[in-house]
This record gives structure tokens, sequence and C-alpha cells, in this order.
């Protein structure tokens, strides 16, 4: 079969779904975000019309001359995955239907002031290391239960669930404690009973691995290169 992309999502989405059947899951809780940093706007069109109505983006600049260029797509919404830059913040804000990856109190607290200034709510995740891998970004489980009771002071935020990223490595199958920790994290810190934080999605697994992250609970999975093929950086 040549390399088509109305295939490959076709073939992401049966697997999302086999896995989620796996385990008693119903599939249509699992939202596939495709991840397109360093895709063109032509597969990304194809991709949309294989079905993919969101699409993952990493570096703002790129971001926004793809919401240009394909703007006249129907349907489609937009996540931030990749590190928040400071003085990109203002931009972020308002641009994408969730972000990923908010890693401090700091970020918040000004994503917070710009989503009131522009007299929104931005959806946001809190990227959480349980690795504890020292080259990721992202609280510790340490950091974010101190920062949990401000965060849900931020009226112009809304917290929505955790994201992770696992260690790399050879065996796809030593990301699985990473991700029952992010699902037990989610679950803990809704016992506590914050009024406006929601722990309703957890953001794991990648193409490698995202089949296991379905089974241990995502909600939504990021996935690149078993859509579009393996990008050079
Ligand atoms: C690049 C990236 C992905 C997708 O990775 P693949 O292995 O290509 O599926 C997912 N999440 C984040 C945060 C990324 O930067």
């Amino acid at each position: 079969m040549p390399f088509s992309i109305e295939h490959t999502v076709q073939a992401v989405q049966e697997s999302i779904q086999a896995a989620a059947l796996h385990v008693g899951r119903d599939p249509a809780s699992v939202t596939l975000v495709a991840v397109t940093k360093t895709v063109t706007s032509e597969p990304m069109r194809e991709a949309h019309a294989a079905g993919v109505r969101i699409f993952g983006e990493n570096r703002l600049q790129e971001a926004q001359q793809k919401q240009q260029t394909l703007s006249d797509l129907k349907a489609v919404s937009w996540h931030f995955i990749g590190q928040v830059q400071r003085r990109k913040i203002k931009d972020i804000v308002g641009a994408f239907a969730l972000i990923h990856s908010v890693e401090s109190i700091a970020q918040a607290r000004e994503m917070d002031g710009c989503a009131k200034d522009l007299g929104l709510t931005q959806a946001v995740l809190l990227q959480v290391n349980v690795s504890g891998e020292e080259t990721k970004g992202g609280y510790s489980v340490s950091e974010v239960m101190q920062a949990l009771p401000e965060l849900d002071t931020m009226m112009n935020l809304s917290v929505r669930g955790l994201m992770t990223i696992p260690p790399w490595a050879e065996d796809i199958e030593s990301s699985r404690p990473y991700f029952c920790e992010l699902r037990e994290l989610a679950h803990t810190i809704r016992q506590r009973g914050y009024q406006r934080i929601s722990m309703n999605d957890l953001s794991m697994g990648m193409s490698r691995d995202f089949m296991i992250a379905v089974e241990e609970g995502a909600s939504i999975v990021r996935v690149g290169t078993a859509l579009f093929g393996s990008r050079t950086r």
C-alpha cells in the first residue's frame, strides 16, 4: 500500500479504538490531536479530509502561518503542545483552544492576566514531569500540588487536566507506569474538590506509545510521526 495520509489516519484511529475496547473504554472518549510541527499545509489538508479536526503545534510562528493558510478548513481547532516562552504568552493565549503545556505558576498567572485582558477564558492542561527526568519540562508532582489552590482562583484560566511526556525508552512498555501515575495524580486532585479545576483530560501518548496511553486512560493522544512520517527535527 502506498503511503497515504488517508490510510495512516484510518490506521491510527483504528488502533485507538482497539486499545479503548481492549480495556472496556468508549473509543469516543479519546480525542486524536494530529501533531503537525514541521508538516506543510498539503498533508494537513489531507489529514483534515480524512477526518482530523485538531492540529497540535509547538511553535507559535509556524502555527500562526498555518492558521492563516488553512483558515478555509471547517471545524478545525488548534492546540499548543510546546514549551511556552514568556514573551509569547500574550500571542498564544486566545489563539489555541487548549494549551497542553503550562509548567509553572508564573506562566499560569501571566496567561490568566492575558486572558482577562482579552475577555476570554483560556483552557489549559498542566504538564507534569512524572518521571522527574531532568531534561523534561513540567511541574514536579509536589509543585503541581502546591500550585493548585492558586490556580483554582484564576478566573480566566480553566484547568482541564494533565499532560505528560514520559522518558524515551527502547521498550515502549516502560511508558506505562508514567501514564498510570498521571491518571492517579488526576484522581488525587479530583478528590481535593477544587471549585474551578477539573481533571477530565489526560493528554498522554505519542506515536510509539499511544495505544498504551489509551489503555491507561488517555483522553487525548498527540500523534505526529505515525500520521505524517518522520521529521527532521
Ligand atoms: C512532537 C510531539 C508529539 C508527537 O510525537 P510523535 O512521536 O511524532 O507522535 C507529541 N507531543 C509533543 C509535546 C510533541 O512535541
